[in-house]
């Protein structure tokens, strides 16, 4: 069970706190509103039948501020930040820049054929900490958990409006991440991606992580009774990861406490694994994969970490054959990967 304190920022966004007890600080003063930029919009690409979001007002964003002028920080004297207030567990605000928004805007006027929408949506940011030196891996499990029950509340919210919802997190400057802070970021699309609509399909089709879960034998890296945490046997990325729960779950909002509680061990285990594995942080792309409309029924959930160095001083790039073809090399076997995670320290969190 969470506590949440709703608060509206001086620009009209909203700020949400989460925490295990309630928030009742008085708000200082917050950065000052920005005027909103010129409305994202959406491409059609014909070859890929997907969707491509253009938005032209995130060039101006924070890049690389000094860790004194974090925007996720909490207030403190003479610092402005995002979040007006001097403590905080965890907390989850519109983006200021976002890709996808309902504010609209006319749409560019482009050569004949080529099909375009605006790109409404949510775009939200989601603190794990007010610590600016903490991560994932150094969180506690009951923080992990925490983090679950807010991605389980803003699924469930956002999913209201929006046919697809996705928590993610990008780990690291290698990666471009631009802000060192704990944090990740949820997207509510106007559409369900083509990507996850095959996901999902393949699903309804037959129950591929069900059979994946009764099936994982060496692939495994960590079992407990209600959650798993394996190396996927067709694995794109080197040591890519996924937790599952054992019970199939459209999302995080489906999970028990029990459920949550299993899930968030394995998470904050598995991260501490990768930044274990080349003695430097793991740069990666962590998803959660939840439910789009219309699939609730047979979507089983995964929590997927994409790891983007495959050795020491190596990163994994997207080169000819995976942009070319689509088809993804990779040089580590996906049991191979496994049985070298489960020799790592998965310790506590520091
Ligand atoms: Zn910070």
């Amino acid at each position: 069970m969470f506590s949440l304190r709703e608060h509206r920022l001086p620009d009209g966004r909203e700020l949400l706190l989460f925490g295990r007890s309630a928030h009742r600080e008085e708000p200082c003063e917050s950065l000052p509103p920005v005027s909103p930029g010129a409305g994202s919009h959406l491409r059609w690409h014909p070859l890929r039948g997907e969707w491509v979001a253009y938005a032209g007002a995130r060039q101006g964003r924070t890049f690389l501020p000094a860790a004194s002028f974090c925007p996720l920080c909490p207030a403190a004297e003479g610092r402005l930040g995002e979040i007006p207030f001097r403590t905080f567990e965890i907390a989850v605000f519109e983006n200021r820049f976002p890709a996808f928004s309902d504010a609209g805007g006319a749409l560019p006027v482009l050569p004949p054929g080529v099909e375009a929408a605006p790109a409404k949506g949510r775009c939200e940011v989601v603190v794990f900490s007010d610590d600016h030196r903490a991560a994932l891996g150094t969180l506690s499990d009951d923080r992990i958990a925490l983090l679950f029950e807010v991605w389980g509340a803003r699924v469930e919210a956002l999913g209201r409006e929006y046919p697809h919802v996705l928590p993610f997190e990008n780990r690291g400057e290698e990666i471009g991440v631009t802000l060192h802070h704990p944090h990740g970021q949820i997207y509510a699309f106007p559409f369900i991606p083509a990507q996850v609509r095959r996901a999902a399909e393949a699903q309804a089709a037959s129950p591929v992580i069900g059979d994946l879960l009764r099936h994982a034998g060496e692939l495994e890296i960590e079992a407990l009774d209600e959650a798993v945490a394996l190396v996927p046997p067709f694995a794109m990325y080197p040591y890519e990861t996924w937790i599952l729960p054992r019970r199939r779950a459209p999302g995080p909002q489906a999970l028990s406490g029990s459920e949550r509680q299993a899930m968030a061990r394995l998470l904050g285990r598995a991260v501490r694994r990768l930044d274990g594995l080349f003695g430097s942080p793991m740069p990666y792309i962590l998803t959660v994969q939840c439910a789009p409309r219309g699939f609730e029924d047979s979507f089983h959930m995964s929590v997927e970490i994409r790891p983007f160095r495959r050795d020491s001083g190596k990163l994994k790039y997207l080169a000819g054959v995976e942009q070319g073809a689509g088809v993804f090399l990779a040089d580590i076997l996906p049991e191979d990967a496994a049985a070298r995670l489960r020799t790592l320290p998965a310790g506590g969190p520091a």
